[in-house]
Parts: C-alpha cells; structure tokens; sequence
C-alpha cells in the first residue's frame, strides 16, 4: 500500500532534497540514501510521504535501534520537532518478547519490503506520560551493506484503540452479568432455534450450552405447547425491532422431564446478520406456584374450617348465625315467609353412654347426613351446638316447616345409625321467624324445642 502511494507520489512530483533521513524507492524497494548518495530521478524523498499526510520514522538498525530520522508528518503526529537525542523521547511499549518494534522489520527478510497489515504498539512520552497507540506498517531500507535502516510508517488508531477496549471492557461486563444472573437468557433465530444460552437457563433445562445451541426452542416444550409456540416464533411476529412481547406464564419441561412454571418474556432485536433475533428472558416460578398453590390450599381450607362443623361437615354455628341475619333481612325485605327450626337428638346421652364417644360421633355425622340429603337448595342447615341443630327455611311458612321436618322425622325412623345399627327420634321447636329479630327468635325456638321434650320427645311444636 505504501509503495503504491509513494509511487503515485513520485509520477506527481519527482524528487527532491535528499537528507539524512529521507527515504527513496528505486525499482520497487524501498532504500535509505546517504548524503553521500544522489538522488535519482525515480526516489521520491520522506517529504513524498509527507505530501501524503504519512508519518514515517526511519531506524538505524545495529546493536542497538536508534532513532535516526522523522519526517515532518511524524514529528506533528509526536509532535516532537526539536532535533533527537542518543534516547528516544518516548519509549515503546514491549512487546512479548520486549522488541524494539523496528526489530521486526530489521530481521525479518520476509516483511521487508512487502506492505505488512499494521501492528499496534504504544508508546508513552517521557515528558508529559501520555500514551499513544500507533498502527506500524515497516519495511527494511535497502542499504549500503553496511547500516541496516527500518522505516516505520505509523498511524495514531489511540482513539480506536480506547474505544475498542472500552467496548470490550462493556461486553465482558454484559458478559458476566448476563453469565451471572439467575434470570435464565437465550437468543433465538428466526426458526426458533438456539443461538446463544446463558448458565441459568443451561441449568434450569439441565443441558449444556453445546447441546442446545442449534437445536430447536421446541425442545424445552412440553409437546402440548407445541401449537402455542408455532404462533409465538421470531418469523410468525412483525418485524419491529424492539418490540416487547410479554409471554406471561408458561409451562417449560426440563432434560428430566420435569416441568417448570416459568414468566417468559422476549424482545425483538436485528442480528448482526440484519436477520430479527429473540431475546428470551425467564424466571423459573415453579417454587412461588408451588407456594401460591399451597396457600391457596390452605386459605380454602381455613375458609372452610371457618363455616364449616369438623365433625359433621355442615354449616357451622358461626356460619348459621350470620346465614340466619342475612335470611331474616332478605325475607324482611322481599315479604317473605320464612320458618326456622331448632332440632335437639332425644336422650343422646345414653348412646354416648350406652356405646361410646366414636359411635356418638358417628350417630352424629349421619344424623346430619339424612337431614341434609332431604333438604331443598336454600334450605341452611347448622350444627348449632353438641346434638343440636338448626334449620333455616327461606319461603316456608310454619306449617310448610312443620311438613318438611315431618317428613324429616319419618325419614330417620327408617335409618339405622353407626356399625351399631341405633336408631335415634329428635324434638324439634318451629318458629315463624318473619319479622323477628335473631335473638328473640332463637328464645322462642328454645321455648317450643323445651315444650317438645316435655310432651314426650320424638315430636314438633311449631
Ligand atoms: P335430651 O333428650 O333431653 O336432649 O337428652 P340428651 O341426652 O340428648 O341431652 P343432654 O344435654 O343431657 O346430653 C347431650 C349429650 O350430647 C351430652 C354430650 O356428651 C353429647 N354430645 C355433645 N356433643 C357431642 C359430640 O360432638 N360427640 C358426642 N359423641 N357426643 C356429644
Ligand atoms: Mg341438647
Ligand atoms: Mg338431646
């Protein structure tokens, strides 16, 4: 390159002064003249590099590299214009093996003379300590058979260079953050296949980078999901670069085979191809779920232990007093009947007594099982304490209660209870509870309950 730019010079121009330190080209090779030698007319001097803008150094090449000329170019680029010491003003940057960089050029016969790609060194003033990074492209000077000369050209690539690193330094750090976050990451191509996979989505998969990378996003896909994702792949979207797209949950099979929950989102970005790529981001939720799942378990079953009897499994007081408020206002407020009933087991002490705790609670259960089965949709019934219980009756007069627990009673004459076979009557108080307030209501079901067993049991007073 420079020999084609040195020779595009000298059809320009000729040559011109000849100096320590000017540079020719004769025949295609590049040649340091002396004073003593003359110019000729096809030696373009350093100044041809110098109409060209080109920094050149020029090296005396013995035991030691010194530094024998520079052309104006490179003296502005260094700016250095005071005449050169022994030392040079500034010192290069060693190389690995501690190089002056005008030695390689000085040995070796290859690059001597060829335009060689530049390599990059620093060098650090030694006045002021700034640092400069310089492209050197050199040849070998044709000498005299006695001094070696090495030109150097150079180039300041200082900004490039910072730049390059500064780039570097940022994508070591995505790098890192992108290794280290938990958040798994993948880059997918336009067919949906892996192009790049970070750590936490290798480990939440179970696979190992290699094993993904090309394969299609479909694997890590339960096979259900399949036409879901045909939808959601980078070719099927638009092509709007940027543009987020929240997947929201998503069912993910690990290598195992176990299925995470997992929050997936993906961004559009342009491949350095120009083709889209996406970005897929996701958060393994499978845990929270779990949680979620169990609390939710738990709320339902609090919420139920809360309105519900554990023994029985029906409504429980708590429940029946407020079920009972919201029935008297609703009644009261459309005109309604409604008839409510307290029912108390006749001598269920003696069962308790006669055949066990268990049996009792198992009396009790299926008690509250042949009511319940009699029962109308809006009908409430309640254990409302021990062997008592209440029956709300929406829309039912008192004679329409005093028919419906007939046919109560009727019913659990026919049932025999527990692996004991027991059969067991209950005394019941009806109350017209239209207009009633709840307390009154419960004291007037009290009183007729009480009348009931003192007519003998087994019967209802309404
Ligand atoms: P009455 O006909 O006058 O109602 O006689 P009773 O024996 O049914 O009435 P009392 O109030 O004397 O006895 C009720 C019994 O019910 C006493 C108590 O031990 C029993 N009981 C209350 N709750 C439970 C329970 O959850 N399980 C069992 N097995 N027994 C219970
Ligand atoms: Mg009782
Ligand atoms: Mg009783």
């Amino acid at each position: 390159m420079i020999n084609a730019l040195i020779r595009q010079e000298v059809r320009g121009r000729g040559v011109h002064n000849v100096t320590m330190s000017n540079v020719y080209v004769k025949k295609g090779n590049y040649c340091a003249m002396s004073h003593s030698l003359p110019p000729t007319e096809d030696c373009p001097s350093i100044e041809a590099l110098d109409k060209l803008n080109i920094a050149a150094l020029v090296y005396r090449c013995g035991e030691r590299i010194t530094l024998e000329g520079a052309n104006h170019s490179a003296r502005t680029l260094l700016n250095h214009f005071a005449p050169f010491e022994e030392e040079e003003p500034w010192q290069w940057c060693p190389d690995e093996e501690g190089h002056h960089p005008a030695h390689y050029w000085h040995l070796d016969e290859e690059a001597s003379g060829q335009g060689q790609a530049p390599r990059v060194r620093w060098l650090r003033f030694n006045d002021s300590g700034r640092r400069m990074a310089l492209g050197l492209t050199g040849c070998r000077l044709k000498d005299d058979g006695k001094t070696r000369r090495v030109m150097m050209v150079l180039q300041d690539c200082t900004q490039q260079i910072v730049q390059h690193e500064e780039l570097r330094r940022s994508q070591e750090r995505i790098s890192s953050i992108i290794n280290a976050t938990p958040m798994g990451i993948c880059v997918l191509t336009e067919d949906g296949r892996f192009e790049m996979v970070n750590p936490a989505y290798c480990r939440f998969h179970g696979y190992e980078e290699h094993e993904l990378i090309g394969r299609p996003f479909s694997v890590v896909v339960p096979y259900s999901s399949h036409q879901y994702l045909r939808r959601q792949q980078p070719g099927a979207l638009d092509s709007r670069h940027g543009h987020t797209r929240q997947f929201g949950e998503c069912e993910l099979v690990a290598r195992s085979g176990e299925r995470h929950t997992v929050i997936v989102e993906s961004v559009r970005i342009e491949g350095e191809d120009g083709r889209p790529r996406d970005v897929v981001f996701l958060v393994d939720i499978s845990e929270r779920k779990t949680l979620e799942t169990a609390l939710e378990e738990k709320n339902v079953r609090l919420e139920y232990l809360a309105t519900h009897d554990e023994l029985t499994g029906i409504r429980n007081r708590r429940f029946g007093v407020s079920s009972l408020e919201a029935a008297l206002e609703q009644a009261e407020r459309q005109g309604m009947d409604i008839s409510v009933a307290l029912l108390d087991i006749d001598h269920f002490k003696r069962v308790n007594d006669d055949y066990g705790h268990t049996v009792g609670d198992q009396v009790l259960q299926q008690f509250a099982e042949v009511l319940s089965r009699q029962l109308r949709a809006g009908d409430i019934l309640v254990r409302w304490g021990g062997e008592e219980f209440m029956l709300i009756l929406p829309g039912i007069d008192p004679g329409g209660a005093l028919q419906a627990l007939e046919r109560l009673r009727q019913s659990l004459s026919m049932e025999y209870l527990s692996p004991r076979g027991l059969q067991i009557t209950f005394s019941a108080g009806i109350v017209n509870a239209r207009g009633m307030n709840s307390n009154d209501l419960v004291e007037g079901m009290d009183q007729k309950l009480y009348q009931a067993k003192g007519r003998g049991r087994d019967r209802i007073v309404t």
